[in-house]
């Protein structure tokens, strides 16, 4: 707090025999400051990250230094959701629908190579390459898995963006700006994301000769099969 203080007072002049009772702040600061050491992520994980990140919440590393042990077991009362481990595309409509359901502000951490990018499963066909191609992600930590260490940096570089939004700006304390929802994608043959019909539509509308050099080769009549060589006894 000291640091804020200072920086927060520096070009204000303040008596010396009052510079220790005097504490300049703005609404801002102080708001951020309580919302960053309050972040409450929820219990939530999918894979081999899951461990790390337990681990972290352990007594070695300790989130309750930065007000973060209070891991919730529902998402109407977290802050934060941490993927930790690999997006299948049968787990992603849960994902959605989880963070959904989280309030404002919300904030998403995505740790580890798999939720990050599909990690060492991309191009996998069960697999998500990034759980950012459905919810918007503010951290990425790296990794796989990444250490405590790497998601506590993670979770600082969090309360550093924390610090840098305003009530006057930030979307969520507005009354004209509506909470975003993510529609919940459908599995079926293949994951569908519903913000994508009109150009699904579109596109299953061409013609199959229209549709690419791979469906013209598709469409060709197959050939015709050789003869057999006669054979002589
Ligand atoms: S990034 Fe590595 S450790 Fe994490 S879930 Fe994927 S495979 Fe497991």
């Amino acid at each position: 707090m000291t640091a804020t203080m200072d920086t927060l007072t520096s070009d204000i002049p303040i008596p010396k025999e009052l510079a220790d009772n005097i504490f300049i702040t703005s609404l801002d600061k102080i708001y951020n400051w309580s919302r960053r050491n309050s972040v409450w992520p929820m219990v939530f994980g999918l894979a081999c990250c899951a461990i790390e990140m337990i681990c972290t919440a352990a007594s070695r590393f300790d989130l309750a230094r930065f007000g973060m042990e209070v891991f919730r077991a529902t998402p109407r009362q977290s802050d934060l959701m941490i993927v930790s481990g690999t997006v299948t595309k049968k787990m992603i409509p849960t994902i959605v629908r989880l963070y959904n359901q989280m309030p404002e502000p919300r904030y998403v951490l995505s740790m580890g190579a798999c939720a990050n990018g599909g990690g060492p499963f991309k191009e996998g066909y069960n697999v998500l390459d990034g759980v950012d191609k459905l919810i918007p992600v503010d951290v990425y930590v790296p990794g796989c898995p990444p250490t405590p260490q790497a998601l506590i940096h993670g979770l600082i570089a969090l309360q550093e963006k924390i610090d840098q939004q305003s009530i006057l700006t930030a979307p969520w304390y507005r009354k004209d700006t509506p909470a975003e929802f993510v529609p919940v994608p459908v599995l079926g043959p293949d994951l569908v994301d519903l913000r994508q019909l009109d150009l699904i539509r579109r596109e299953a509308a061409k013609p199959r000769s229209a549709a690419g050099p791979s469906a013209v080769a598709e469409t060709k009549e197959p050939a015709e099969p050789e003869p057999a060589a006669e054979t002589t006894g």
